[in-house]
């Protein structure tokens, strides 16, 4: 088995702040032996730090407003609906679709928002955007029956790790990292990919709601184990298949949530939305009974089924069209769970009533009312509220809401509910698979890059951004960097002789053709929207 040029590990959510007192500790050898003898630091993520938008932004090299994601959902056209993304949404080529049309063999394996897996030269397995059934899970197709045969039920850390009574359930972490090195190394062996990427989700969902443990018990918490997990999978994937040159990042870091703003409480406490008279619409009723059925035990919740027929349609016909906001007198509202407000504007919104003369006035006026929120002692909690084109070009813009919220530190949340009506500013996650985990974990900005090797440079401490991972990964391969990536090449991190030696090309990029945008069916979006609901990322 020839080894890959270059295998890079996804750790989603890992962070120094975790790391470093581990690796202090001893724990986590071979992650540690990659930092002492390679090049680490911090790698800067996307504003906002969230899954979609910072993977699909360091897998492309552009920013969102190129790439077109921001959020798990998204709005649709001529509405006020919500649907769930997926990585036909994402509107750049990724560097492995890149990679592979100049004739290199690649492999990709749990990359967030690779539904459906890309057409390529070598093997990929969709993300976490993929829902259960076969099609479109893998390339080439016919992958996944094989991988079925061969390893039985495909393992996925696309949940909490919680058994059914909400006690933490490492094992089955330690199960799905285990099969997911072994389905590694099988393809690998098989398909000889010269780049390899592979991610493992479990950091993200252990901080989400093992932070506090984390912070009272350090080496003894439930975060440390998984790290510990994750530091054994990564020590069995490098032996297993190598790599004459690895690096290992993370999307984002982690930390604590404090609390959880509901903005359009906000909006509309300041008048800037209102909610309509009447919401108690039999939709919203279907909504409710369907909420409400969560807490039934199992048997019971068949016989609802039996009782109430096409009850999940109704429910879900009423989240991608949400009445309990009064449009037309609505100027602003916001949506998502991080922080995104949307002008109501006249012609571009089906019910929009802001003049396209007031639109700069209306932005400044939020933006400073935004910027004044403060926690319920006093403290202010924003660090700032960003116009969009402040942060982001490109002919996907619009796909991206007018304000972005960014909380200090992201310690907190602004979540956009438009499906319930609610007095307080308060709000919290409440991830709906498990009602009594207490959701007290967030992202921070930071996540980690690690580069070990004959390329790297021993012992160099960076400061990255999540744009720079692109261009460095073409460098690795051999490959001239594509002049419309808009990160630079981490230098400082390579081997001045190799530097020497072969000097960074730059090219053109050659065209590349995206995949049509694909929705999921009916049953495809209810599975996924039940899957991030009780992830605690969708309303
Ligand atoms: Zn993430």
């Amino acid at each position: 088995m020839r080894a890959p040029q270059l295998t890079v590990v996804g750790l989603d959510a890992a962070t120094f702040d975790v790391i470093d007192p581990l690796l202090e500790a001893g724990d986590l050898p071979h992650l540690g032996a990659l930092v002492e003898g390679g090049a680490a630091g911090r790698l800067r993520s996307t504003t906002h730090p969230l899954t979609p938008l910072a993977w699909t932004t360091m897998v492309t090299g552009v920013n969102a407003g190129r790439h077109g994601i921001w959020d798990f959902s998204e709005r649709v056209e001529g509405g006020y609906g919500l649907r769930l993304v997926n990585g036909s949404a994402v509107r750049a080529p990724a560097l492995w679709s890149r990679v592979s049309a100049e004739g290199r063999r690649v492999g990709i394996v749990n990359v967030p928002f690779t539904w459906p897996a890309p057409e390529l030269a070598g093997f990929a397995i969709a993300g976490m955007d993929a829902w259960e059934r076969e099609d479109g899970l893998t390339t080439p197709p016919e992958l996944v029956r094989e991988l079925k045969q061969r390893f039985g039920r495909l393992l996925s850390d696309h949940s909490f790790p919680l058994d059914s009574a909400g006690r933490f359930d490492l094992d089955t972490v330690r199960a799905i990292c285990a099969q997911r090195v072994e389905i590694v190394q099988w393809l690998v062996e098989r398909y000889e990919p010269e780049l390899l990427v592979a991610v493992f989700m479990a950091a993200d969902h252990v901080h989400h709601l093992g932070w506090p443990d984390w912070e009272a018990r350090g080496r003894e918490s439930v975060v440390a184990e998984v790290y510990r997990i994750l530091d054994a999978a990564l020590g069995e994937l490098l032996e297993r298949v190598g790599g004459e040159n690895v690096l290992v990042v993370s999307d984002h870091g982690g930390g604590s949530l404090e609390g959880v703003v509901n903005l359009n409480a906000w909006l509309a406490r300041e008048g800037y939305l209102a909610y309509a008279e009447r919401d108690d619409t039999r939709a919203e009723l279907s909504h409710r009974v369907f909420e409400a059925r969560r807490l039934l035990p199992p048997s019971l919740r068949r016989r609802v089924k039996q009782l109430v027929p096409g009850l999940r349609d109704r429910a879900y016909a009423y989240r991608r069209a949400p009445s309990v906001v009064d449009w037309q007198q609505t100027r602003a509202f916001a949506y998502g769970t991080f922080g995104s407000v949307v002008v109501n504007l006249r012609g571009r919104e089906r019910d929009g009533i802001v003049d396209p003369a007031d639109y700069d006035a209306l932005c400044d006026e939020l933006v400073r009312g935004l910027s004044d929120l403060r926690s319920p002692s006093g403290e202010r909690i924003v660090a700032a509220v960003h116009r969009r084109e402040d942060l982001f070009e490109g002919p996907e813009l619009e796909r991206i809401p007018d304000l972005v919220v960014e909380f200090r530190d992201y310690r907190w949340l602004g979540k956009g509910n438009l499906t319930e009506r609610s007095s307080g500013l308060e709000d919290r996650i409440a991830p709906t698979a498990h009602p009594s985990a207490v959701y007290a974990g967030s992202h921070r900005h930071d996540g980690i890059v690690v580069l070990a090797g004959p390329a790297a440079r021993a012992g160099a401490r960076l400061s990255a951004s999540i744009l720079d991972v692109a261009p460095t990964v073409f460098y690795l391969l051999g490959e001239p960097i594509p002049s419309d990536l808009e990160g630079r090449l981490l230098a400082e991190a390579l081997e001045p002789a190799l530097l020497d030696e072969r000097a960074p090309r730059y090219a053109e990029p050659e065209d590349v053709e995206l995949a049509a945008p694909q929705a999921y069916d009916e049953a495809g979006e209810a599975e996924l929207e039940e899957r991030l609901r009780s992830l605690g990322y969708l309303e």
